[in-house]
């Protein structure tokens, strides 16, 4: 490093450390806790592949580069399988999917076998769903001395009535299972249709053009959260992140890792954000809609969430999300990997 270098350094280390002292001396005439990177556990929905099949070569190429990223920014990550992409002729080549995630020192939790609702599912039929949902990744993980410890919603969904939830609920507890709330997204599920379709066609522009689209939001949508949980708590907790494992993620994790960086949030497993304890105040929520946990506890503390001021997604990348959704999926042509 040059002298020129250091001095820079040293300049700006010392900024940052009277900033955090002027911060610091703040948080303790708020009563808050002290100030330091926040952490942020980074969760990945529908492991292995959100989306649509190509092929299982493709969903391998989208697995390696997905790891590739959270490796190379020593990110830990905790991915939620449903166990129903595995069930294929392919079924070996799926599975050893879950494996790179186990392999690359990830974790992996349970999200039901084939991504139910629990608010249009009978109880027994989800819990069965669930139960079912475990039984590749359970074995993957014995084999390393571990076992699932987390249950992520699909749709955040935790029962529609105070019997259904409580019923679940103890069902979870009773298998080892943790629920893994949410408390930070990017609606990334609704960026990444319209990306995989432009991949598909092979329009690399518009691809581009919407995962640049998608990093703008994220990074509008994260200081968000920051400050709503500013709002609700008094002071920003342990976030838990809720992405997908996607084609746009996987080719996003640099993009997504520099907007951490600047909103000085740092990357540590699920099991160290949920010791924070936000995540023991009571969910102030029993109804039919899937909901984070910052909305759970703004009912809990009687406080009220900033919506007026949430950022909003480009609606022509959400128009264009929904027209793939609505098109019938087509079997992958001869030849196409
Ligand atoms: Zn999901």
């Amino acid at each position: 490093m040059a002298a020129s270098g250091i001095n820079r350094w040293m300049a700006t280390r010392s900024t940052r450390s009277l900033r955090r002292l002027a911060v610091a001396g703040a948080a303790i005439l708020l009563g808050a806790g002290p100030a330091h990177a926040e952490d942020v556990a980074l969760t990945f929905d529908d492991v292995p592949l959100f989306g649509r099949w190509t092929s299982t070569a493709d969903a391998a190429r989208t697995t390696s580069l997905l790891l590739a990223g959270l490796v190379r920014h020593h990110f830990p990550a905790t991915g939620f399988v449903n166990e129903i992409q595995l069930d294929a002729s392919d079924r070996k080549a799926r599975t050893a999917l879950l494996s790179q995630w186990i392999a690359a020192g990830m974790d992996l939790g349970n999200h039901s076998y084939s991504h139910l609702s629990l608010t249009g599912t009978p109880v027994q039929a989800y819990i069965a769903d669930v139960a079912k949902g475990e039984t590749v990744t359970r074995a993957l993980l014995v084999q390393k001395g571990r076992t699932p410890r987390w249950y992520r919603h699909p749709y955040l969904e935790t029962g529609p009535t105070r019997e259904i939830r409580d019923r679940f609920e103890a069902w979870l507890a009773s298998h080892g299972y943790r629920t893994a709330p949410v408390t930070m997204e990017n609606s990334d599920w609704m960026f990444a249709p319209a990306y995989d379709d432009a991949i598909t066609r092979g329009d690399a522009k518009e691809a581009r053009r919407i995962q640049q689209a998608y990093l703008n939001f994220t990074a509008q949508i994260v200081p968000w959260y920051r400050q709503a949980a500013l709002d609700i708590l008094g002071r920003r907790p342990a976030f838990v992140f809720l992405l997908h494992a996607s084609r746009l993620n996987a080719a996003s994790i640099d993009g997504l890792a520099a907007i951490l960086k600047a909103q000085d949030l740092h990357a540590v497993s699920l099991d160290r954000a949920m010791a924070d304890p936000a995540y023991r105040i009571a969910d102030g929520y029993t109804g039919p809609e899937g909901e984070g946990w910052l909305e759970r506890w703004s009912r809990t503390l009687h406080k009220d969430m900033p919506w007026g001021t949430l950022p909003k997604a480009p609606a022509d990348i959400a128009a264009a999300s929904a027209r793939v959704a609505a098109t019938p999926l087509k079997p992958p042509g001869p030849g196409r990997r």
